[in-house]
């Protein structure tokens, strides 16, 4: 039997009871269907077959949720320190105990490549230990004492939160949002995007399995305009950690403004990778490659424009086209796989419609520009060159295994073009003069960037965006100061004067 069809079967094991029962909601240790008892279709993006049914979930069920979120946030931000510790290791375990069952559901979901899902699985164990560990020292504040007075800061949990999650990487998304706002003693109401529910119920199950109590950690399944809307509005959830496209997150902000929500987004990137022509090129060539076609393209990180200078442009583009074409596109299962077929269906109209409006713009499609087979929503890597930077392919986030290509002749017109979009995600250089490569680095627009490197995450770094791509920082300490509020206190010394008003 082949690699895939173990795979497959593997697969259709774990997929059997969610198609018996259905993805049902999580609400105070229960699984329970909608209020409503109303459902919707999850279909797999490989060959658009039916999955199962899932709780379509709107006010009552946010409500019942964020109830059993504030009834049991007291006991949670009291729970011993040591306790959390270990509930959020055992969490942890249990993941890499269910990573084959996560990455296969993942990839039958999302149409995510295994080789990349079996690591993620084992990354969100990552983040659970990574915050486990910072658990004990969540409320560390500082000394800030004056002539007359110790003043201290301590932290303390928000409260409850919601957690709104996309589609792209579903699972470690979900764990990176999670892990950090249990660590800080905040419970949780966790609403994951409607095309990939599958994973976000098999995380909570490892939950409570681990022994986190019930009602810490709620899951409400359903549609972003119901669900999604509801959880932002509501007044007992005080904060709302949400990572998706820009424009939902500007929906979220003014949705959220009766209740006076804190808000933390992690929305969309253009973001460009500069080669200039005394950089290491076949290494640059390489990174260029994974950062754009790894996760099909379908990853705010990816370096989607690709700004190249003019001297060794033709040279670098002609490698570029020639591998691009190589890149393994199949059925997500196989380990082979390097992309597999796009999230759901008005994604890949929407991806492939930048193929016509590239060449109508006036850019060359290099590679690819065409679907793949002729079931699913598989596309051709594809490169385009000869862009502007005005086109549309170089200024919208297209979100799929495609590059935009465009020259630039001097430092000068590099940073310009890499700064003329809306976004600043990520940003990547390739020179071999690190003067410049810093140069470029302090003016470039971008939360986070990496000079002769592709992504690497370090989780104790600051991840996030500025412009369009984001508000606020997630990672080490950064992400305690989103789930928790500082407090001052000040304890005088005997030769504070009081200052005395009458008698
Ligand atoms: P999306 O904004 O369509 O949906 C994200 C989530 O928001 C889903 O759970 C959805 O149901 C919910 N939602 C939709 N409308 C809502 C509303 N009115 N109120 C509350 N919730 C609502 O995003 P997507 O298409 O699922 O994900 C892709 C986007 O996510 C891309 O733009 C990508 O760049 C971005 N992203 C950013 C990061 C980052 O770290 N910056 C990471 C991953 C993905």
């Amino acid at each position: 039997m082949s690699d895939l069809d173990q795979n497959l079967q593997k697969l259709s094991g774990h997929l059997s009871r969610f198609q018996e029962t259905g993805i049902l909601n999580q609400i105070a240790g229960q699984a329970v269907p909608a209020y409503s008892g109303e459902t919707f279709e999850t279909r797999s993006p490989v060959d658009e077959s039916l999955i199962c049914a899932v709780a379509k979930s709107g006010t009552a069920d946010i409500d019942a949720a964020a109830q059993a979120a504030k009834q049991t946030f007291p006991a949670w931000r009291d729970f011993p320190l040591t306790e959390r510790k270990k509930i959020l290791h055992a969490i942890a375990d249990g993941i890499v105990a269910r990573a084959e069952e996560i990455a296969l559901c993942e990839c039958w979901d999302t149409g995510q490549a295994l080789r990349f899902m079996s690591k993620a699985a084992l990354r969100g164990a990552e983040n659970f230990r990574f915050f486990a560990d910072r658990a004990l020292s969540a409320r560390d504040g500082h000394s800030l004492p004056s002539p007359t007075l110790l003043n201290i800061t301590t932290r303390v949990p928000i409260g409850p939160v919601g957690i709104i999650t996309p589609w792209n990487t579903p699972f470690m998304l979900s764990t990176w949002k999670i892990a950090p706002a249990l660590a800080a003693g905040c419970t949780v109401v966790h609403k994951p995007a409607e095309f990939s529910p599958l994973t976000a119920r098999i995380l909570i199950e490892i939950a409570e399995d681990a022994g986190l109590p019930p009602g810490v950690w709620n899951l409400v399944n359903g549609l972003g305009e119901h669900a999604g809307k509801s959880l932002t509005e509501h007044p007992d959830i005080k904060a709302i950690a949400f990572v998706g496209e820009s424009r939902t997150g500007s929906m979220i902000m003014r949705q959220g403004a009766e209740t006076l929500k804190r808000v933390h987004f992690e929305l969309g990137g253009k973001n460009p990778v500069v080669v200039f022509d005394d950089a290491d090129l076949d290494r640059a060539l390489d990174a260029v490659i994974f950062m754009i076609y790894s996760l099909n393209g379908e990853r705010c990180t990816s370096s989607s424009r690709l700004l190249v200078q003019e001297t060794i442009a033709e040279a670098f583009e002609a490698k570029l086209a020639e591998r691009v074409k190589t890149i393994n596109v199949g059925h997500p299962l196989d380990p082979a796989t390097e992309v597999g077929p796009l999230i759901h269906k008005t994604h890949f109209d929407k991806v492939t419609s930048y193929f016509r409006i590239a060449e109508k713009d006036g850019a060359k499609i290099a590679a690819g520009g065409t679907r793949f087979g002729k079931q699913g929503y598989f596309v051709n890597p594809t490169l385009f060159t000869g862009a502007k930077s005005q086109m549309a392919i170089a200024q919208e986030e297209i979100f799929g295994p495609v590059l935009t290509c465009i020259r630039f002749s001097s430092e000068e017109e590099a940073l310009e073009i890499a700064n003329d979009v809306d976004y600043g995600l990520t940003g990547y250089v390739w020179t071999a003069d690190m003067t410049r490569g810093l140069r470029f680095t302090n003016q470039l627009e971008a939360g986070m960037i990496w000079v002769n490197s592709e992504n690497v995450r370090h989780l104790p770094t600051p991840f996030g965006g500025i412009k369009a791509s984001g508000i606020g920082r997630d990672g080490g300490d950064w992400s305690f100061d989103f789930y928790m509020e500082h407090k001052h206190i000040g304890l005088a010394t005997g030769e504070h004067k009081i200052p005395r008003l009458g008698g």
